[in-house]
């Protein structure tokens, strides 16, 4: 976009908000079952749909450019709103947080928010599992700060080793030194077991597939190889430039012997694969050629309150409007906030992924618009 012109579209606001069902179901306790079968297990709570870093496959420099308007401070989540939140999604069967954003270490105090979390139990008395998702640009200052104020982990995006190549991909030229600074940081005061999430792209970056392999194999890292998707209307996605992980899968057996490990969770979105010597493991996340729907359990919270039942959907519930008392439904307790989240996980059908092998192949296909992945997170 070039200087000086209005986008005409609000890439946030192109999806409808549809109201929270009405009439709202007496309260209960989960879990509560999808239209699917699928319970609620995962909640990912971006904080900011701010980054700093301008990857063209997830922020394109001439769309989100000087002339963007992100959302102002008003219109966010607060943290004692996210909390919340999060408080009565624990209730209904939530166990995992994931905060996620934009760059969730741009938000101003993270640690109180982080703080207030770890402080949330399960109805059975159990902490949440408690991580983070970041570019890692960060992370090397702030990793001691998240880590005391109940931080578990982190999972950290990097999509080269090689300087050039990364420079490019993140398009602000920032040094990849910096963020395998942040990932040793990281894992020396204890977030780990720590994640790296690979996106690969054929033509881009696949040539960096086994050099990244080779440098994580033996630190405890978890390197994680993830298709190309075709979130968000601004990437311009193609087909042609997704690798399959099968292709991926095969190179990296070109080099090392790896063996299949089973699952370690229920919805795992990665297929885990095991170094024969013991020496770590690797993941692949399929999205697009091998789509994990049937088991999705994750909901996402957006930077001002919407909840998303599908990384691919164009709708999103207004739940701030429900926290804040201006719904038509004015909800004044918790138990009102769950009767509005069972009703609208009761009838969650989302399958995006699977349905995409029938649709074209390109960034137009699906639903009419689909959320930016910037603004609802990974
Ligand atoms: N800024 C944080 C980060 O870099 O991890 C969190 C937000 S970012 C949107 C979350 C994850 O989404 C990153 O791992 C990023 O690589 C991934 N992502 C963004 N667009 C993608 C796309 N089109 N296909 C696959 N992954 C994508």
């Amino acid at each position: 976009m070039t200087d000086g012109v209005i986008p005409l579209l609000d890439l946030r606001q192109i999806g409808r908000t549809p109201p929270v069902p009405h009439p709202l179901p007496p309260p209960r306790s989960g879990p509560w079952l999808d239209a699917r079968g699928r319970p609620l297990r995962d909640l990912r709570i971006s904080v900011t749909d701010r980054c700093n870093f301008r990857c063209s496959y997830c922020m394109p420099k001439d769309v989100f450019d000087k002339d963007y308007a992100f959302l102002p401070h008003r219109d966010l989540l607060s943290f004692e709103e996210i909390t919340r939140l999060a408080r009565v999604f624990a209730q209904l069967g939530v166990q995992k947080l994931r905060l996620t954003g934009g760059e969730p270490l741009l938000r101003r105090h993270l640690e109180a928010l982080i703080a207030q979390l770890a402080a949330l139990r399960t109805p059975e008395g159990l902490p949440l599992d408690l991580t983070l998702t970041t570019n890692g640009s960060l992370l090397a200052r702030k990793a001691q700060a998240l880590k005391d104020a109940g931080l578990q982990r982190v999972t950290v995006s990097l999509d080269a080793l090689d300087d050039a190549i990364f420079r490019r991909m993140n398009d602000v030229d920032f040094p990849v030194a910096d963020v395998l600074h942040g990932i040793e940081t990281a894992q020396a005061v204890g977030l780990a077991p720590i994640k790296v999430n690979m996106v690969v792209k054929r033509g881009t970056n696949d040539d960096q597939i086994v050099p990244m392999a080779r440098h994580f194999r033996g630190t405890g890292v978890v390197l994680r190889f993830i298709e190309y998707m075709d979130v968000g209307m601004s990437n311009g996605w193609r087909m042609d430039e997704v690798l399959p992980s099968a292709e991926v899968l095969a190179r990296l057996r070109e080099h090392a012997d790896l063996v299949p490990l089973a699952p370690s969770s229920e919805g795992e979105t990665a297929t885990r694969w095991g170094y024969a010597d013991g020496s770590g493991e690797i993941g692949l996340i399929s999205s697009v050629t091998q789509a994990f729907c049937g088991d999705c359990n994750r909901a996402r919270l957006s930077t001002e309150g919407r909840l998303y039942t599908c990384l691919f959907a164009g709708d999103g519930h207004d739940l701030r409007a429900l926290l804040r008392g201006d719904a038509v439904h004015d909800a004044r307790n918790d138990d009102e906030i769950a009767a509005a989240l069972g009703a609208l996980w009761t009838r969650r059908n989302d399958r995006y992924s699977e349905l995409r092998a029938s649709l074209p192949a390109d960034a137009d296909a699906g639903p009419a618009r689909r959320v930016e992945m910037h603004y609802i997170g990974g």
